[in-house]
């Protein structure tokens, strides 16, 4: 089956007990055994439960992996994935990375022992120049966020079975839909499914897909033994939510293009990241590696941090709020919001300037969204 049709279609078929279509909400702790011994297959809801076994199989069916795996967020699913990781273990990851990746690896994951250096993944070099004996991990994000720095997940793949590196990529950005890590041989998908695969800012949930039969079953043994998995009601909501990704997707990346083009040729902007951008440095390797360019767009206006309050006091279809990848298109500034628990001195060195600003370029009306940041510009 293709992918829209996998999105619609690929979990599991009507419910076994009533036919219904859409898997229920199977709003149960705990389940009856049919006698000593033997279960329907379920025993208790943290370990498995139906609805998130629906969202599970669909996840993986799209992101072509052996199993998947929900989770109550996007860090809940990251936190278990660094678990697979013991004391004294190495972990190299991309330097412009999501806020809260940066921080569970620095400040919460060095406290029991692992290790982690943030390095751009724009060469091999630099991420062989990071490899260390103990190094165990690469932690990659493409497009990242903000800047929407593209990884070549060849050459990163090709660095990590160099040096026997389980591979992780954070496709939160550009969805199974445009992007399907594992088909280049990365080992473990990470995802907040908060953003696109849900979509319309109703739910915080994760997921985690493997590439192999033995990484599932340890992804699997964590989740139960950390508890970090997602509730039938939320997973349910993100099945809902998946059925229409693959318009959602490429209907918003339509008007992220628009959005970015407008900005592009803007006075009062100083540059634009967007990766279908030939001005993008990753532009030849997202058109490659990608089917679409997603709906991400974040770009520097002029004037710096004096410009920003007044700019995003004037937006009004673009909400001012955290997250990103439903149907509201939100505005955000990462200096003070998304990457506020990375240090100043860390965000200067990577891009993250103050006059940044991040676009999640939803579903409204493309005119209404480029008239919406005319007004806002003009008026700074
Ligand atoms: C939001 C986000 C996360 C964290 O997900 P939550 O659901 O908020 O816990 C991780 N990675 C990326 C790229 C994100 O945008």
């Amino acid at each position: 089956m293709r992918f829209e049709t996998l999105a619609i279609h690929s979990a599991g078929g009507p419910d076994p007990a009533t036919g219904a279509l859409i898997p229920p909400i199977y709003q149960t702790s705990t389940f009856v055994f049919e006698d000593v011994g033997r279960t329907r297959g379920y025993d208790y809801s943290r370990t498995s439960n139906p609805t998130r076994s629906a969202l599970e199989e669909t996840i993986a069916a799209l992101e072509g992996g052996k199993a998947g795996f929900a989770f109550a967020t996007g860090m809940a699913a990251e936190t278990t994935v660094a678990c697979l990781l013991q004391k004294g273990d190495h972990v190299i990851c991309g330097d412009d990375v999501y806020g809260g990746t940066y921080r569970l690896f620095q400040d919460v994951m060095t406290r029991f022992g692992l290790e982690c250096s943030f390095v751009r993944m724009d060469s091999p070099r630099r991420i062989e120049d990071a490899v260390r004996p103990s190094t165990r991990m690469l932690w990659i994000e493409t497009p990242s966020n903000p800047l929407l720095n593209i990884v070549d997940l060849e050459m990163a793949v090709a660095v990590a079975r160099r040096h026997n590196l389980t591979t992780v990529v954070d496709n939160t950005f550009a969805t199974p839909c445009f992007l399907r890590p594992i088909v280049y041989g990365v080992d473990l998908v990470v995802h907040s499914t908060t953003k696109y695969l849900n979509g319309h800012c109703d739910v915080v949930g994760g997921a985690v897909v493997t590439a192999s039969d033995d990484l599932a079953i340890r992804v699997q043994f964590l989740l139960n033994a950390m508890g970090t998995c997602a509730s039938p009601f939320d997973c349910w909501l993100v099945l809902r939510g998946i059925k229409t990704l693959p318009v959602r997707m490429k209907q918003q990346e339509r008007n992220a293009t628009a959005v970015a083009e407008y900005l592009d040729c803007h006075s009062r902007v100083e540059r634009v990241f967007y990766p279908s951008l030939k001005s993008h440095p990753g532009h030849a390797i997202a058109r490659r590696q990608m089917k679409g360019f997603g709906a991400m767009v974040s770009f520097e206006i002029k004037g710096g941090s004096q410009a920003v309050p007044a700019f995003l006091r004037r937006m009004k279809v673009f909400s001012l709020a955290e997250s990103l990848g439903g149907v509201d298109s939100l505005v955000e500034h990462p200096a003070t919001m998304s990457h506020a628990s990375m240090p100043e001195s860390v965000r200067n060195g990577v891009g993250i300037t103050e006059g940044l600003i991040r676009l999640s370029v939803g579903l409204e009306n493309v005119d209404d969204l480029v008239e919406d940041l005319e007004q806002a510009l003009t008026g700074v």
